[in-house]
């Protein structure tokens, strides 16, 4: 059945949005864009599942005949969509192009957005199927969608940022001297699921020189006492949304100069947060942060952007970077996260926070302060 989350007017909403951006149809295999528009959470198969959304017309579901009850099961069972079952035989490209105007296909040929994640060999089948079609991402329209949430979805977003928030309260009951970053990982990402997640996203546990490197994998590094610890942890919800939020610990205390630029990302976290509301830029959320880190002579230890656009995946649309001066709408979604990664060891804060009618509203609320652990 259809939800709040997965509301019924979609469909025309993309419908219309391509409409608008001159497509002939959009094609939309499994990924976030599908679960977006209808509610299912199609597997990626070798078999080809579609959305057709033609920008004249009604829009059908594509489906390999063992994966119909699947479909009927999900939320797109009851959107009204024409399901269209392709037995093994059946050319499912041919029958999709079948189906569409035929200038679209062929004669005068159009434009036909597909999936940002559709398969290229997906993609290639249907450029075969639709030669005279040129292909575009169909991304650029969905994401005008994508990046405006719904109360419903700042609902789910909510509910992730609260299952996220429980599992960092485990980690000082987790994380202990003697242990190595991948033992501390693992008992990190059960409690990820005993938490409500679906499924585990990312689990970045970097202890003394791995803390300075933002993407670090979970290693056999034995954590010491006295080295910070940066958490950075993400999972899915059954909803489909993501959670994603960096803390840092301490077994004992930690060296001095980690004290002194801790502090300082504190205080450039927060002024991030403080500088989001409608009509701000992302380039000035990133430069909230980023002049409070350069002025303490540490610009050349902050390398990446401040945040990333987060829902049903866990990196989307908006980017918090410099360049991007789309202004922040309420209803928009994305982490504050900046870091200081001056070696031997670093620290990065990340909460992700909603852009409000007057400010911000924030999914994650532990402690922002090293958490010493003894
Ligand atoms: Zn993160
Ligand atoms: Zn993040
Ligand atoms: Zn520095």
């Amino acid at each position: 059945m259809t939800t709040e989350l997965y509301p019924r007017e979609r469909l025309g909403l993309v419908r219309d949005a391509a409409a608008k951006a001159g497509l002939g149809a959009v094609l939309l295999t499994p990924g976030p864009d599908l679960r977006y528009v209808t509610g299912y959470d199609a597997k990626q198969l070798e078999r080809l599942t579609c959305l057709v959304v033609p920008a004249g017309g009604e829009a059908f579901l594509v489906v390999p005949r063992l994966e119909i009850p699947a479909a009927e099961a999900s939320p797109a069972g009851s959107l009204g969509v024409e399901l269209v079952p392709w037995d093994e035989t059946d050319d499912p490209y041919a029958l999709v192009a079948r189906r569409l105007p035929g200038g679209l296909v062929k004669n005068g040929g159009g434009t036909v957005g597909v999936a940002d994640r559709m398969w290229a060999v997906m993609a290639l089948r249907f450029r075969a199927a639709m030669p005279a079609a040129e292909q575009v991402a169909a991304g650029g329209v969905l994401r005008e969608l994508r990046m405006r949430k719904s109360p419903a979805e700042v609902a789910a977003l909510r509910e992730a940022g609260a299952a996220i928030d429980r599992v960092h309260r485990q980690v000082p009951g987790i994380l202990k001297a003697g242990r190595t970053e991948r033992e501390v990982a693992r008992d990190i990402a059960d409690a990820i699921t005993a938490e409500g997640h679906a499924q585990v996203d990312f689990v970045i546990v970097g202890a003394g020189p791995n803390g300075a490197n933002p993407h670090a994998e979970p290693s056999d590094r034995v954590i010491r006492p006295g080295e910070p610890v940066v958490v950075d942890i993400g999972g899915t919800m059954p909803s489909g949304y993501c959670s994603d939020s960096t803390r840092n610990y301490c077994v004992g205390e930690p060296p001095a100069e980690y004290r002194a630029y801790f502090e300082v990302l504190e205080e450039a976290q927060r002024a991030s947060c403080a500088a989001v509301r409608p009509g701000v830029t992302p380039e000035a959320v990133d430069a909230a942060a980023r002049d409070i880190i350069a002025a303490a002579g540490h610009g050349e230890h902050f390398f990446h952007r401040t945040g990333h656009g987060i829902g049903l995946e866990s990196h989307e649309d908006p980017y918090i970077v410099a360049g991007n001066l789309e202004p922040l709408e309420p209803g928009m979604a994305f982490s504050i996260e900046p870091g200081i990664y001056p070696g031997p060891h670093g620290a990065r804060i990340e909460d992700i926070v909603v852009c409000t009618e007057d400010g911000y509203e924030p999914m994650n609320v532990t402690e922002h302060g090293l958490v010493v652990i003894d």
